[in-house]
């Protein structure tokens, strides 16, 4: 049975970072959309700089693409033992259609943890937000250069206070519902993200290691 994680939470809630950890530690893909956009819209990709423009407001794409994005995404033979997902599912529609693509896979369930942090601080956060220039990860507070590659740091065009109102506006409007919609299943997870990493980490992890063996049972 494959280990299947989605990474729910606001923009700024720290879930990409964590994904980052946990997908490293257990030797699992993170497939972050908002990462494979980003890279396909630095490689010229078509259908990606159409999606450019609503990225820049803060609005989502289309659900159709990101659909197949994510469904093309998870054929991949390293995604096979499972997988962690961040900034997917984003809307019911997009859940609904994954829950189609788990059906075929059939190799366990999916075990959802939402990363909870108060609007202010996320809106804080955002702020401060450097991203690399060159590999796109994200940077440590206060660094001057990028910890992974050495690359310079700029901030995401779309962290600009204005656009950080549109995306937790989204966020509230379309992603909220995701959580209704996975909040009774028994692999359905909360952790408090308004602690430091390391702490909200180790939640997770024990949060994770709960829900697998509750995944193993049904
Ligand atoms: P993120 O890096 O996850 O904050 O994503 C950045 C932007 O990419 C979002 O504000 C959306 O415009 C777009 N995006 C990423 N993932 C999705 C998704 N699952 N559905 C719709 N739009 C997405």
């Amino acid at each position: 049975m494959g280990l299947n994680v989605i990474m729910m939470g606001a923009p700024g809630a720290g879930k990409g970072t964590q994904a980052g950890r946990f997908a490293q530690e257990h030797g699992l893909p993170k497939i972050s959309t908002g990462d494979m956009l980003r890279e396909a819209i630095r490689e010229g990709n078509p259908v990606a700089l159409e999606a450019r423009a609503r990225m820049d407001r803060g609005e989502l794409v289309d659900d159709a693409t990101m659909i197949a994005i994510v469904r093309e995404r998870l054929t991949r033979p390293d995604a096979q033992c499972g997988f962690v997902l961040d900034g997917f599912p984003r809307t019911v529609a997009q859940a609904e259609a994954l829950d189609g693509i788990m059906r075929e896979r059939n190799n366990g369930p999916l075990i959802i943890v939402d990363v909870e942090v108060p609007q202010q601080e996320l809106v804080h956060r955002l702020g401060m937000r450097r991203i690399c220039v060159k590999c796109g990860m994200n940077a440590v507070p206060a660094a001057q250069t990028c910890g992974t590659c050495g690359g310079e740091l700029e901030q995401r065009a779309d962290d600009n206070q204005e656009v950080v109102l549109e995306r937790l506006n989204v966020y509230q409007r379309a992603t909220k519902p995701v959580l209704e919609y996975y909040r009774d299943r028994p692999t359905f997870r909360v952790v408090n993200g308004a602690q430091p990493p390391e702490r909200v980490a180790h939640e997770l992890d024990a949060m994770i290691d709960d829900a697998a063996g509750e995944a193993e049972s049904l």
